[in-house]
């Protein structure tokens, strides 16, 4: 098993630390190799991605991300900036599955911002088209309005667009999801008003023929967004596309009580997947040693079940990851009264030792 490990920048190296740590207790035989990526990588080959850290990843089973970014890139040109190496990254390896679940763990329930009833036992998965949509359709650009009431002002647009099979394969992702889950799909779409997703809403429910099984519901976006926090349980798996599917995931994250708690995964069609937090690179906190790095140490989970083929490995680390949390300890971004507060490093180690 050959996992590319890419730190990154701000807290990415504190927290993939814990989570290799992690694995390495896990009593198995990997073989990782360490890059660099994002702000790192400019520094040090003047490309937030280059062509060794890219060969790397592409020749790994998997890949373990930490973050990237920073504010003091900020001036550097699009293309130069630490965020372009996750794009590249996407692109290159065709990584069209985004899977994001937000799971509320019992003894966090307090954390989350809506009612304790309303997030406990919350457990859905939203799976995300990651390579088409309006943020990859061309044309896209500038130009002089070539009609409507402001012809000849300046404008900018986007291209809205998906083909049928980038549908179908993302489609097929969530019902086979669904079908180790509790079996609903809800596609979101906005089929109302969006040629493009009234599209995907009869293809998916073309590819839904094939699950019998699988329950499918449909739900317009906007309605998709009030249910999340009027009524979150009531989902099982969400697919919606590139656009919604951003948005959606990161208001789901926040109902768990903290993105420091949230994995993710983006696989292709091989299973080969990269692995990263939801979050950022925290730069506010970065070298502090208070970063939560469950959710890198989680995604390290969601590796070994996806890509690795390793489920118990992923039930031992997610079932250690429930025991520190029942012993109490806490990182200062999920620490309540009455809870024992640690700092990273003592956080992984707790986690070792629970998987032991
Ligand atoms: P962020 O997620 O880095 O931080 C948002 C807030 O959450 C901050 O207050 C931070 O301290 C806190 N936070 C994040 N992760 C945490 C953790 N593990 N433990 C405790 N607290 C945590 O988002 P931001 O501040 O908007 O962005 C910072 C940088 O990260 C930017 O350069 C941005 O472009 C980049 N970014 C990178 C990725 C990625 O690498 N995939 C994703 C999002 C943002």
């Amino acid at each position: 098993m050959n996992i590319a490990i890419l730190p990154g920048d701000g807290i990415g190296p504190e927290i993939v630390a814990e989570a290799v740590k992690v694995l390495k207790a896990l009593g198995l035989r990997f073989e990782m190799e360490t890059a660099p990526v994002g702000g790192a990588a400019y520094e040090a080959a003047g490309h937030p991605l280059p062509e060794s850290t890219l060969r790397l990843a592409r020749a790994a089973d998997a890949i373990l991300f930490g973050a990237v970014g920073d504010w003091k890139y900020d001036k550097l040109e699009r293309a130069l900036r630490p965020e372009q190496a996750i794009l590249g990254l996407r692109k290159a390896l065709g990584l069209f599955a985004n899977f994001r679940p937000a799971i509320c763990y019992e003894q966090l329930t307090h954390a989350s911002s809506l009612k304790p009833e309303l997030v406990a036992g919350l457990d859905i998965l939203i799976v995300r088209e990651l390579t088409g949509d309006i943020y990859f359709g061309q044309p896209r650009g500038r130009r002089s309005a070539p009609d409507g009431a402001f012809a000849g002002s300046e404008e900018a647009f986007d291209t809205m667009r998906y083909t049928r099979p980038e549908i179908e394969r993302i489609a097929r992702v969530a019902f086979d999801a669904a079908r180790q889950r509790h079996k609903r799909v809800t596609s979101v779409d906005k089929a109302n008003v969006l040629e493009t997703f009234q599209f995907w809403k009869d293809v998916v429910s073309d590819v839904h023929k094939d699950y019998p099984d699988v329950q499918l519901e449909h739900m317009y976006v906007d309605n998709a967004a009030m249910q999340l926090v009027k009524e979150p349980k009531k989902f099982d798996v969400i697919v919606t596309g590139n656009m919604f599917g951003d948005i959606l995931s990161d208001e789901a994250s926040m109902l768990t009580g903290s993105i420091g708690m949230l994995p993710s995964a983006s696989l292709n069609e091989k299973k080969q997947g990269l692995y990263e937090p939801s979050h950022g690179s925290a730069p506010d906190i970065a070298g502090k040693g208070v970063a939560n790095p469950l959710a890198t140490i989680l995604s390290a989970a969601m590796m070994l079940r996806f890509s690795l083929n390793q489920p118990e490995a992923a039930d031992r680390i997610e079932a250690a990851v429930k025991t520190v949390l029942a012993q109490g300890l806490r990182t200062p971004d999920i620490h309540s009264e009455g809870t024992t507060r640690v700092g990273t490093t003592q956080m992984g180690d707790a986690v070792v030792n629970a998987l032991r």
